[in-house]
């Protein structure tokens, strides 16, 4: 079944003691959100992964996702985790491919799909990014790109593995500059990922495969962007570095 999923990507910031402020302000909202069918889950950086999971689960119920693993199960990967590690750890969710790791650290398609593939197979669920530049957009080249990314990543997934795996649609120039994606844009890119989803595993899986937005969503577009059809939820990077704003983005569901 399709989750309503609201994930915050802190990506590299926050001091371990803003982090828990910020966790404080979340917890109590949290089970009301359950309630409405809203997953909340908060991606700090790597290493507050294990205090995440032993403070903020028992105030809580704070879902913690990772922002990244390495694909090997262990060896010789000097500063890499593996997601047999975050698995064992506890942690549920990981977010795969983001476009700063394609773009900062040079990870290919290939690299994204040995992750997913390793995120699966410790049954943790995997948020697969995908998303095109702006270079792409406006060379008319977002589908096509689009289309590769997932056709690469998910290469090899059975319909019982994309139980474990979420979407996110992330324009590359949306990201962080706040610009998002127009409704319209959102919504024909979402309704294409199912399109590809359902060529690639069929119609039912396509249907019950989570795709959320990411790109400088805040609490004045979320209610927007999540009513449109096949948006069901979003990839939050900076406003959810902010309690009442992540809460406000969560809280924006119509149902
Ligand atoms: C992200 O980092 O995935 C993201 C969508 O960032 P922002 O919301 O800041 O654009």
């Amino acid at each position: 079944m399709r989750k309503n999923i609201v994930a915050g990507n802190w990506k590299m910031n926050l001091q371990p003691a803003e982090g828990a402020a910020l966790v404080q302000e979340l917890c109590p909202q949290t089970e009301t959100l359950q309630h409405s069918g809203v997953t909340l889950i908060v991606c700090p950086p790597l290493i507050y992964t294990a205090w995440a999971l032993s403070d903020w689960q028992r105030e809580g119920r704070i879902e913690v996702g990772a922002q990244n693993c390495y694909h090997e199960a262990s060896g010789a990967y000097t500063g890499e985790v593996s997601a047999a590690m975050l698995a064992n750890l506890g942690v549920g969710y990981c977010i795969v491919g983001h476009s700063e790791r394609r773009s900062l650290f040079g990870e290919t398609d290939e690299v994204v799909r040995r992750k997913t593939e390793a995120v699966v197979a410790q049954e943790m669920t995997a948020i697969v990014c995908c998303g095109e530049t702006l270079d792409e957009r406006e060379k008319g080249q977002e589908k096509a790109v689009v289309a590769r990314q997932l056709r690469e990543a998910l290469r090899g997934m059975s319909n019982e593995q994309m139980k474990q795996i979420v979407i996110a649609y992330e324009p590359v120039w949306a990201i962080g500059t706040g610009k998002t994606a127009t409704t319209a844009q959102a919504q024909e890119m979402h309704a294409f990922i199912r399109s590809v989803l359902a060529e690639l595993f069929g119609s039912e899986t396509a249907q019950n495969t989570s795709i959320l937005y990411g790109g400088s969503c805040k609490p004045e577009n979320a209610a927007e962007l999540f009513a449109c059809e096949d948006v069901d939820g979003g990839l939050i990077g900076g406003a959810s570095l902010n309690a009442p704003d992540f809460l406000a983005i969560a809280n924006s569901f119509q149902h």
